[in-house]
């Protein structure tokens, strides 16, 4: 087993021990089910031809069809995408949503491609896995470095392809598509129900809550401006450029417009940084980890805290809004510290619960308001997270053994439904 999948495999060891399913169904979950690997040509604004390599992976399907998102970034590879497919799987369970768990992403570095060849890009990724995705066996969603646009790039394909109109192959879409309201937003929002939720049973004030949030795009950007809005003391941001840092609270939605206005104007990416906005300290991202903050929300990439910088972290919570962001090492020791961790597979939730809202909105052809989504999503997550909250204060667990033990309970139920080892040596007893 690869590297990153192996290490997130051992968050489910001590989950297991508190679970009653087949030894058939916990070994079936820790190996994806399908892993496709496809090279895509696509002609170049200057009249070259490059190959990128793109993945599509279907972790687990027994509780409906896959679902995660899709990622560009240099560092993508097979084993980065098993992995991210293998928490979609325990997200959607955890969340109880009616699908299983996958995910795919490009190696490439999206900034140095014109539109035009990122759009030529997207498709040409929908033409090399068409026979693999679909609204009933796999659905599409953004990711790191990838947005509505072209998501709207990639459902147009597969409709083309289908020749058909198929709104629920891929979600995060643009509203015009057949996207649902909210969907952009999702992520943070849902991100914001959880951390109030839990802040307030250590009865945390916001005004004396100070926190850093690693990572301005989609995810991060507004967990932060809803945490502000809420009176809680943003001290610190940052993007892949850095950061910035303000004793007394940054002003949140300044940096927000500023970050908008710049990506409209730069077409697809916003490429300008956060460390462009003045009244503030420069930091980097690993000093960012390290400030004694309250609450951490690492909402970037995967392996930021690990067993090397895992002793520095000061904060007393984190909230993990990216996916993977602590590895299992690093895990022991922020637990032997105190610092109360809350899993990414419960934090980060929202994205994939309105994503579920779109596809189910996609199929039945009515739209909600933006306001029906954001209550039926708060109810979901806060639901689940007191869950989740009960079942580590029962076994005296930290949150992210709880959320597993919650996921895989689910899991293995279905899992088993499918048959088990005694239905085939003992017999079927009716
Ligand atoms: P995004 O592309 O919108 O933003 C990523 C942000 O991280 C950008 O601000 C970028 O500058 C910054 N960044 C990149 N490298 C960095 C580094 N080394 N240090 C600090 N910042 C860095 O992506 P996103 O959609 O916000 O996703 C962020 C995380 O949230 C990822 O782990 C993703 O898997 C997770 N997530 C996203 C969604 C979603 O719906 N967008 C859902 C669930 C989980």
């Amino acid at each position: 087993m690869d590297r990153l999948l192996a290490d997130a495999s051992k968050r489910l060891e001590e989950a297991l021990k508190y679970v009653e399913i087949s030894e058939d169904a916990s070994e079936r979950l820790k190996y994806p089910k399908t892993s496709l690997s496809v090279s895509i040509p696509v002609r170049m604004d200057d009249g070259s031809l490059r190959i990128f390599q793109g993945y599509r992976v279907r972790y687990d399907d027994t509780r409906g069809p896959g679902k995660g998102g899709v990622r560009y970034h240099p560092n993508v590879t097979m084993d980065e995408v098993q992995s991210l497919a293998f928490w979609m799987t325990f997200k959607c369970a955890l969340l109880n949503l009616p699908f299983g768990g996958a995910k795919g992403g490009i190696t490439l570095n999206p900034k140095e491609l014109s539109k035009q060849e990122l759009e030529r890009l997207s498709r040409g990724y929908i033409e090399g896995i068409a026979d693999f995705i679909g609204p009933d066996m796999d659905i599409l969603a953004p990711d790191v470095y990838t947005n509505e646009i072209i998501m709207g790039w990639m459902m147009d394909q597969y409709s083309i392809i289908q020749r058909k109109i198929s709104p629920g192959v891929v979600t995060g879409k643009p509203q015009t598509m057949g996207g649902s309201q909210g969907r952009n937003k999702a992520t943070g929002t849902g991100a914001f129900y959880v951390i109030q939720a839990m802040l307030a049973k250590f009865d945390r004030v916001p005004e004396d809550t100070t926190i850093a949030v690693q990572g301005f795009g989609n995810a991060g950007s507004v967990v932060a401006q809803l945490l502000a809005k809420a009176g809680y003391k943003v001290v610190a941001v940052s993007d892949s450029q850095g950061g910035i840092y303000a004793k007394m609270g940054l002003d949140i939605p300044s940096i927000s417009q500023y970050k908008k206005e710049n990506r409209g104007i730069k077409a697809v990416y916003c490429e300008d940084s956060v460390c462009n906005i003045v009244e503030h300290q420069i930091l980097t991202n690993e000093d960012l980890l390290k400030l004694d903050v309250d609450v951490l929300i690492p909402a970037a990439l995967e392996n930021q805290i690990t067993e090397k910088n895992a002793d520095d972290v000061k904060a007393r919570y984190i909230f993990e809004v990216a996916n993977g962001p602590i590895n299992s090492a690093a895990d022991i020791i922020l637990n032997q510290k105190g610092i109360e961790i809350f899993p990414d597979i419960l934090v980060n939730a929202g994205g994939v619960t309105v994503s579920y809202f779109e596809w189910v909105q996609n199929r039945s052809g009515l739209y909600w308001t933006n306001t029906e989504v954001n209550e039926r999503l708060k109810e979901k997550m806060v639901v689940e997270a007191e869950k989740v909250w009960s079942i580590a204060q029962q076994h005296s667990v930290s949150m992210r053994t709880a959320a597993y033990i919650h996921a895989l309970n689910r899991l293995g139920e279905a899992l088993d439904a499918k048959g088990t080892r005694d239905y085939y040596v003992n017999g079927l007893s009716h």
